[in-house]
């Protein structure tokens, strides 16, 4: 019998957190972290979990989960981690360690083409959002992030926002471009709530 959607995800996110395939290249043991259901009304897509995400296995338990949530998209903790409000994944579904100048290793790449395109493919959201210059060159590789941050995109049909990465160590990139805190982020959060119904 025809397999549903739903059981299609459900088996795709069993093989995703049984995945192992960066361990040597890590140095320890990958902890895939993705979160929600696969209707989930948002799919939310950023760069890789921090080190904080790694240990609680929660999407988004850090500064920058909090400064989006709460500074960005003014919503509360309970309605992000709402399985049917949001799917939370990343182009790198694990921490991926740290580099010896600081700072993380970069996402790596074959996960994103191993997972991403088949999360993309069974997800039925409504709207998508993507974190993070280096998520948003999975989907976009050839344009200027600063471009698709400031427009109206969209993916396989569906209305797609760009945002910069909330992190604290973006601030340059923030106080470069003030018109994405004083227009732009207030945009995308209503946008948020009209979605989610609040
Ligand atoms: S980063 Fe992706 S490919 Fe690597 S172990 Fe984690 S889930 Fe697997």
């Amino acid at each position: 019998m025809e397999r549903t959607n739903s059981e299609k995800f459900e088996k795709l996110i069993g093989e995703l957190r049984s995945c192992r395939d960066c361990e040597e290249k890590f140095g320890f043991e990958p902890h895939p972290v993705v979160m929600g259901n696969f209707d989930a009304k948002i799919m939310h897509i950023s760069q890789a979990p921090s080190i904080s995400v790694h240990k609680t296995m929660k999407s988004f338990n850090d500064i920058s989960g909090k400064i989006l949530r709460h500074e960005w998209y003014h919503i509360s903790d309970e309605v992000f981690y709402d399985p049917a409000n949001f799917y939370i994944t990343s182009v790198g579904h694990c921490y991926p360690g740290k580099l010896p100048k600081g700072g993380d290793r970069l996402p790596p790449k074959e996960c994103a083409e191993k997972w991403l395109a088949r999360e993309i493919e069974l997800t039925d959201s409504e709207l998508i959002i993507i974190v993070g210059g280096k998520a948003a060159e999975f989907f976009f590789p050839k344009e200027d992030f600063k471009s698709l941050v400031f427009s109206d995109r969209t993916i396989k049909g569906k209305p797609a926002y760009v945002l910069p990465h909330p992190s604290p160590r973006n601030r340059k990139w923030l106080m470069d471009n003030p018109e994405f805190l004083n227009k732009r982020v207030k945009e995308i959060s209503a946008e948020i709530h009209r979605v989610l119904g609040l």
